[in-house]
C-alpha cells in the first residue's frame, strides 16, 4: 500500500436494467448519452503498481453521480444533474426517479463515500498523509454543450485550498508540459474530491488534486505520438 488513493467516479457505464427501462428517452438515446458522459478509458491511465489504490465507482453517473452534493448546495442540480440525473446533457428529461429509486441510489452513494472515508483513514493512520487523485476525463463537446465555453486545455488540474500542495501541482504541471500537453488550473472544472470525514477540516494530512484529461489527448495515441500513459498519475 502506498500513501495515495485514486478516485475514479465516472468510468463505468453500468445502469441497472430495471432503471434503464424507466428512461424517458429511447434506449439508443440513453446509451448514446451514457457513452458521451462517461470518463471512458480513464482507468487505463492508472499504472499497474497503483491499481490496488484505486476506488472506482461501479455505476454510471447517469444512475448516481458520487461527485455531486446530495443537498441544495449542488450547483448542477439546476441542470437536472445532481447526484441523481433527471436531465441529459441536451436538457431533455431523462429520468423521473421514484422515492424508491432515490432511496436505493442514496444508499449506494452513502456506501461509496463511506468506503472513501475508510480507505483514506487507513492511509492516514499508516502514513500520516494521503495524496488523493480524483481522476477524470472530459470532452470539449460536453463542456461546450453544458456551459457554452470553448478553448480547453489538454489537462485540467482542480485543487482545493485546504488540501493543496504547490510541490505536487507543480510536479504534475511540469510532467504534462514535458509531454507537450497544455495545462490549466481549475478550468473547465474546479475543485477536487475530499472525503466527507475530512471535508472542511484543516491540517488533515490530505492533499487532493483532480486530474481531468481531455479525451482528445488519449485519441492521439493511434497517431504515433508518445503514449499518454506516461503522463499518468505517478
Ligand atoms: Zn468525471
Amino acid at each position: 500500500m502506498k500513501n495515495i488513493l485514486i478516485h475514479v467516479p465516472h468510468a463505468s457505464t453500468y445502469i441497472p436494467e430495471e432503471y434503464r427501462r424507466t428512461a424517458l428517452i429511447s434506449a439508443e438515446e440513453l446509451e448514446e448519452e451514457n457513452q458521451f458522459m462517461c470518463d471512458t478509458g480513464v482507468l487505463g491511465l492508472v499504472p499497474p503498481a497503483l491499481e490496488e489504490n484505486v476506488v472506482a465507482f461501479p455505476y454510471s453517473r447517469l444512475y448516481c453521480d458520487v461527485e455531486r452534493f446530495q443537498d441544495d448546495s449542488e450547483p448542477m442540480e439546476a441542470y437536472g444533474m445532481g447526484y441523481i440525473y433527471t436531465r441529459d446533457s441536451k436538457g431533455r428529461e431523462m429520468f423521473r426517479p421514484t422515492d424508491a429509486h432515490r432511496a436505493e441510489v442514496s444508499a449506494i452513494y452513502n456506501q461509496h463515500h463511506a468506503e472513501l472515508d475508510r480507505r483514506t483513514s487507513e492511509i492516514l493512520e499508516e502514513f500520516g498523509k494521503c495524496l488523493i487523485i480524483d481522476l477524470h476525463s472530459f470532452g470539449d463537446t460536453t463542456v461546450n454543450r453544458l456551459f457554452g465555453w470553448t478553448d480547453f486545455p489538454d489537462v485540467c488540474i482542480g485543487t482545493e485550498p485546504d488540501y493543496y500542495s504547490e510541490e505536487i501541482v507543480d510536479g504534475i504541471c511540469n510532467l504534462c508540459k514535458g509531454l507537450g500537453l497544455s495545462v490549466a488550473m481549475n478550468y473547465p472544472y474546479r475543485g477536487s474530491m475530499v472525503p466527507n470525514r475530512y471535508f472542511g477540516k484543516k491540517d488533515t494530512g490530505i492533499v487532493s488534486g483532480m486530474l481531468e484529461i481531455n479525451k482528445r489527448v488519449r485519441g492521439t495515441r493511434s497517431h504515433g505520438r508518445r503514449p499518454y500513459r506516461s503522463a499518468g498519475v505517478r
